[in-house]
């Protein structure tokens, strides 16, 4: 069987010397050392200041969420993994969907100004398949506002913005180091800032709320994670740079071979240096995109309808209007992009989507 992804495995050896000083330790979490290893050796390839590794890019949203106490309204983007909805509501917040911009699939800014009401406090955008918002354009709107900008880069992780980690953007930018994810921990996640404050306050809503053995700053969550996770990342991140490079030769063996259908997928932000963590392909129908799903099962290979359902149309948003996302929605697929695939697989995949796309 061949999934829409596979998790990159580092060699079993560099894992195992991990664990052993694991056992010599008899560390296993609260803010070990592999975990602050881990910080370190992130905050310095991407080239931020202030960075948590925490539990999962859920936990990262929600966090985020609560440092800055937001209330009422947050505008977000309708398409998006649900975490990026589910965290608004589960911090007591309601979602505001506004549109998505049908060539870049990221939140379209010039509708955004019109969903602002006295109760907006954020805007909380996804970098979708890691491709950067209209950074420029949010970062205007929220100083107008006084609104605070969260970015969900949980697909974003090795994409750049003008030169610089795309996580350095925005109030707070969160990711996600799922085992789905380009680079993974297992499980796990993290918020980005450049504020030495605001990452002190996070630290504590980690632990509980604890700023000392049997003091609490604040009301806390468990948002830690542990040494086992921490030395996986420490092992996928030595290498990242194959990671990226491999998922730029996927994309551009797929374009090649797609090129002469007529199918769409996302377009770059110009200023972007891309990581190409996904490979989306925009059908011309939902019809389309169910004949290719069932020609792919037949050679037990599947894509995923990446993202599907537009979110809002959850039974727990009050609805809104968002005719591109439900019309993306409905027509797009991510094709397999895993690290050790085959340029044979990826022929074989092209040829499968034609020939479904062409009866
Ligand atoms: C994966 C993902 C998340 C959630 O991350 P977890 O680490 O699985 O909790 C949030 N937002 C987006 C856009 C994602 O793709």
């Amino acid at each position: 069987m061949i999934n829409v992804t596979k998790p990159f495995l580092p060699p079993l050896a560099e894992y195992e010397a991990y664990l052993a000083g694991i056992w010599d330790r008899v560390w296993l979490t609260n803010n070990g050392p592999l975990v602050n290893e881990l910080e370190i050796k992130l905050k310095e390839y991407l080239g931020v200041d202030h960075l948590l590794f925490l539990t999962n890019g859920t936990i990262a949203l929600q966090i985020a969420i609560k440092v800055f106490g937001l209330k009422g309204e947050i505008i977000t983007t309708p398409f998006s993994f649900v975490a990026t909805t589910s965290s608004i509501v589960w911090e007591g917040c309601e979602p505001v969907f506004v549109d998505i911009d049908r060539n870049t699939l990221n939140i379209d800014p010039t509708l955004i100004e019109a969903a602002i009401t006295e109760k907006t406090s954020a805007i909380l955008a996804t970098h979708v398949f890691g491709n950067p918002c209209d950074i420029e354009a949010i970062e205007q709107i929220a100083k107008k506002h006084n609104l605070k900008v969260i970015y969900d880069g949980a697909h974003a992780f090795g994409t750049t913005y003008k030169g610089r980690s795309v996580f350095e953007y925005g109030d707070i930018c969160t990711a996600s180091f799922h085992a789905t994810k380009l680079y993974h921990t297992i499980e796990g996640g993290a918020v980005v800032t450049k504020d030495p404050a605001l990452l002190k306050e996070m630290s504590f809503l980690r632990n509980f709320g604890h700023n000392g053995p049997e003091t609490f700053a604040t009301l806390g969550i468990n948002g830690k994670n542990s040494e086992f996770h921490a030395a996986m990342g420490l092992c996928n991140l030595k290498y990242i740079k194959e990671i990226l490079e491999k998922r730029k030769l996927i994309w551009d063996t797929y374009t090649s071979r797609l090129s002469h259908a007529r199918l769409c997928s996302i377009q770059i932000n110009k200023d972007a240096g891309f990581n190409y963590s996904y490979y989306p392909v925009i059908f011309n129908s939902e019809e389309q995109v169910f004949k290719v799903i069932k020609e792919l099962e037949g050679h037990k290979m599947s894509a995923r309808r990446y993202f599907y359902p537009c979110l809002s149309t959850l039974n727990y948003v009050k609805p809104h209007p968002t005719p591109v996302s439900t019309d993306i929605a409905a027509r797009i697929l991510c094709l397999p992009s895993y690290h050790d695939m085959q340029v044979e697989v990826i022929d074989m995949i092209a040829r499968i989507v034609l020939r479904a796309i062409n009866n």
